[in-house]
């Protein structure tokens, strides 16, 4: 039975945990409900904190003189300086966490497609970007797995998304007693992850965990981080995946009859030709890593990035899935 680290996930609170829309409604997703029993959530409503009360009238963001208010046109209060005030002292005053799941298109957590109004009159035109707490999370966490419930329906961006978070997860619970010797246990387990990531990323991952320079090992490991973040936050391409596959069944191969190598090697033309999912080689290459006790292949967080529970194979029919 493998064991994974307990993820911090800030959460809007209306997604499943309160009736707290400005209509008093809530929104059950079934990914939040999922994701309950295997993560430690911070819930919140900015609109709530602020006071605005539960049911109430909507809020709208107006853009004046390239800022954003927050503009609550039916009792014509601005309540930006109270939503800049929450905003400041929620995140001076956050814990470390491994990512964020806010509701899409509210002109709070919103992350994008939030509509921005030219005025504060009634018919006025309107462009599309970020919620003002959605906003201000992408600049202060941004590095970190930041989607909305929206964009989480598509499976390829879930399962990024669950990697990051459960990477991220890893991490910090090293740190929590770091070391060098857990460093380098840190990247020798996600050393294939990182591969299908970006494999010069990896490689120079590698030298700082290597340390000839001999640096300290806080300057070590916020260096590390620095790097492993900026690499998780591209979804791998699925080529970087075949050579991932390729490598990995090197340390394999050797135990399989020419037949077994055949239909390994088949079936990764048929990943490539889009015929089957990525899951169902990682399978196989488990299975192989098991048979043989392959314990370096064993080791490797790609073959289990996350808990099979939070597998979901439903998708909202955008893009290629993983
Ligand atoms: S979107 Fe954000 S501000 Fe709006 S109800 Fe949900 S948690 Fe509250």
């Amino acid at each position: 039975m493998e064991s994974f680290p307990q993820p911090r996930v800030v959460v809007s609170k209306c997604l499943g945990f309160e009736h707290c829309r400005y209509d008093g409604s809530v929104i059950n997703d079934p990914f939040v409900a999922m994701l309950e029993p295997h993560v430690d959530f911070i819930k919140v409503c900015p609109e709530k904190e602020i006071g605005l009360g539960v049911p109430r009238s909507p809020i709208r963001l107006v853009q004046e003189n390239k800022h954003k208010r927050v503009f609550q046109p039916a009792t014509g209060k601005d309540v930006t300086d109270e939503m800049a005030r929450f905003i400041d002292d929620f995140l001076g005053n956050l814990e470390p966490v491994d990512g964020f799941i806010l509701k899409h298109r509210s002109p709070s957590c919103g992350l994008g497609s939030v509509k921005i109004y030219y005025g504060f009159e009634e018919k006025v035109n309107h462009f599309r970007g970020k919620g003002m707490f959605g906003e201000a999370i992408l600049q202060s966490h941004g590095s970190l797995p930041v989607e909305d419930e929206g964009r989480l329906r598509n499976f390829s961006i879930r399962e990024h998304f669950l990697t990051r978070l459960y990477t991220m997860a890893a991490f910090r619970e090293f740190k929590q007693n770091p070391s060098m010797k857990g460093l380098v246990n840190f990247h020798t387990n996600n050393k294939m992850l990182f591969m299908a990531h970006n494999q010069n990323t990896m490689k120079e991952l590698g030298r700082i965990t290597a340390n000839h320079e001999q640096h300290p090992l806080e300057k070590v490991i916020g260096s590390y981080e620095v790097l492993m973040r900026k690499m998780l936050a591209s979804m791998p391409r699925f080529t970087s995946w075949i050579n991932v596959l390729q490598h990995a069944f090197g340390f394999i191969s050797d135990g399989l009859n020419s037949e077994e190598k055949n239909f390994f090697l088949n079936s990764v033309e048929e990943y490539r030709d889009e015929r089957i999912p990525l899951s169902t080689l990682i399978k196989l290459l488990k299975s192989y890593a098991l048979r043989f006790n392959q314990e370096y292949l064993l080791r490797q967080t790609f073959l289990n990035p996350f808990p099979l529970d939070l597998v979901q194979i439903t998708d909202s029919g955008k893009g290629r899935n993983m």
